[in-house]
């Protein structure tokens, strides 16, 4: 495991390539090999994730692409229309995107992997109860070493590493897959020789849906400037005894963490479901930060009570400094 986390003695690394989007697009798709893959969550969980690496050597993207970006991942009409044992698969010809997972180096070392995390969704059909797979995160959970995937990307501009990364302290949230570009931004940061903090506050339901918890052990093992957290929903409790969640662990750790978040070259990423974003932003008003600013003509209670679906959320999301608050969330 550690051979994908730490720099093989005397390796010398290239440098992060300039960003670059959209080499491949839906009309010219590469098809990317698998090469491994293995269970990232727990065998137990009702979570089913997975890591899966991708040979793309012969393509435009090898050494190209940047953590913090997606690719594009297009079924190909092989589980499309799909129905057996009373499962139907859903039906879509759409691109469906995935964060890279892996450092721009790969978990090769050399440019010619990229790797996904990728969680199966499953659903309900609401008026015959069937079960429904989700289309393209069951396609790649089931693929196997040598099967073909059509990636397209790399996508997105807007939550990568800064450029000079060992320049910055990060304080990285995530909730569920959102996990994954943290992997490769850690891998990223510590093989670069980082000196900085780094914060990781890693929410789930349960513990058995924990992801890369040997690779973010290791680093905290290893490095004491890295300081890991785990926030188990519907395990923990915080102080209200309610559900635990990456705010409650952001507050715990809150003494650390303000005089951190206060310094410029400080940068906060968030990043995995929709909505997590309500519980952080009341967080950081509590704690005075200018990450995120307070409607005017609103009290922070006011705030903390907002249903998610509240006009409000916009004019408050507007209001984030988006240099230093990453945000991406689905
Ligand atoms: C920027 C970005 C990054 C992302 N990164 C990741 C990542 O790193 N890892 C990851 O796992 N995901 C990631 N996602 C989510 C991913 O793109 C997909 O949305 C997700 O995998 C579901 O796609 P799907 O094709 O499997 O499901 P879909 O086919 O789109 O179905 C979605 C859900 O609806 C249910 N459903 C579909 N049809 C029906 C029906 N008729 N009745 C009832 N239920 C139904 C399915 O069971 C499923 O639960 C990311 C999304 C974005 C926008």
């Amino acid at each position: 495991m550690s051979r994908s986390l730490s720099r093989p003695e005397g390796f010398q690394l290239s440098p992060a390539p300039e960003i670059v989007v959209n080499l491949y697009n839906k009309k010219n798709t590469f098809a990317a090999r698998v090469v491994d893959k293995y269970r990232i969550s727990h065998a137990s969980s009702p979570n089913h994730c997975w890591h899966v690496i991708l040979d793309i050597t012969d393509s435009e993207m090898a050494g190209k692409y940047r953590i913090g970006q997606s690719l594009g991942v297009f079924p190909d009409g092989r589980f499309n229309n799909h129905e057996f044992n009373y499962v139907h698969q859903s039906l879509t010809n759409q691109v469906r995107l995935y964060s890279i997972a892996s450092a721009y180096w790969g978990d090769d070392w050399h440019g010619n992997t990229v790797s996904l995390c990728v969680k199966r969704e499953l659903g309900e059909d609401a008026e015959t109860g069937k079960l429904v797979m989700g289309s393209t995160s069951n396609f790649i959970c089931d693929v196997q070493p040598g099967d073909l995937i059509n990636v397209t990307g790399p996508v997105g501009k807007s939550f990568l590493l800064p450029e000079n990364p060992l320049d910055y302290h990060y304080v990285l949230v995530a909730t569920g897959t959102g996990i994954a570009p943290y992997r490769g931004m850690i891998i990223e940061l510590f093989n670069q020789g980082f000196e900085g903090e780094i914060w990781l506050i890693f929410g789930v339901p349960y513990s058995t849906d924990i992801m890369y918890d040997d690779a973010f052990t290791y680093f905290a093992e290893k490095y004491p400037n890295f300081h890991y957290h785990t926030a188990i929903s519907r395990e923990n409790r915080n102080a209200k005894g309610e559900r635990f969640y990456v705010q409650d662990a952001l507050e715990e750790n809150q003494e650390k963490l303000v005089p951190l978040l206060e310094k410029p070259n400080c940068l906060m990423y968030l990043c995995g479901l929709k909505g997590m974003e309500y519980g952080v932003y009341p967080w950081l008003y509590r704690i005075k930060s200018n990450l995120v600013s307070l409607p005017e003509d609103m009290t922070f209670d006011q705030v903390d009570k907002l249903p998610r679906d509240a006009r409000e959320w916009i004019r408050i999301e507007r209001s984030r400094d988006k240099t230093r608050l990453l945000k991406e969330t689905y």
